[in-house]
């Protein structure tokens, strides 16, 4: 697994949780995009296993980000509900990675989570406020009535 294939599943899993509402102010965030662009990042990404010295959990703590609602109050995207097998396929490329690279698990995953963030806000959206690029126009005739 490498770092794209590992943040496209991670992607994938976050994706799940939306819409996602505020308990607080009652907001939705329709999706990944729009909680990305609408909250504050809260600390750094917490593999709570790896922190209890278990790469490869069979009842896992899980992986938690939080975040600032514009509310102020505080949300949680994790890891539950993943599949085992891909949570230790994850937790085996943090592994490696935090070998190879001299860091830790919580350093490696925010990391991620500041290139996940930077990849999925910079992509034109429609509900983006501020698009990176227009998109391509191709003049279409009108169909028949
Ligand atoms: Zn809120």
């Amino acid at each position: 697994m490498i770092e794209a294939d590992v943040i496209h599943h991670l992607r994938a899993h976050l994706e799940t949780q939306f819409p996602k509402a505020c308990a607080h102010c009652h907001r939705t965030f329709a999706h990944l995009h729009d909680y990305l662009l609408h909250t504050k990042h809260l600390g750094p990404v917490m593999p709570y296993d790896v922190e209890a010295g278990d790469w490869r959990p069979t009842n896992p703590l899980g992986i938690m980000t939080y975040a600032n609602c514009e509310c102020g109050n505080t949300l949680v995207l994790s890891s539950k509900g993943m599949p085992l097998p891909l949570l230790w396929q994850l937790l085996l490329w943090a592994r490696i990675e935090t070998l190879k690279r001299g860091i830790t698990a919580t350093a490696l995953l925010t990391e991620l989570r500041e290139r996940m963030s930077r990849e999925i806000l910079s992509k034109h959206h429609p509900h983006s406020a501020a698009p990176a690029a227009p998109p391509l126009k191709i003049e279409k005739p009108e169909p028949a009535p």
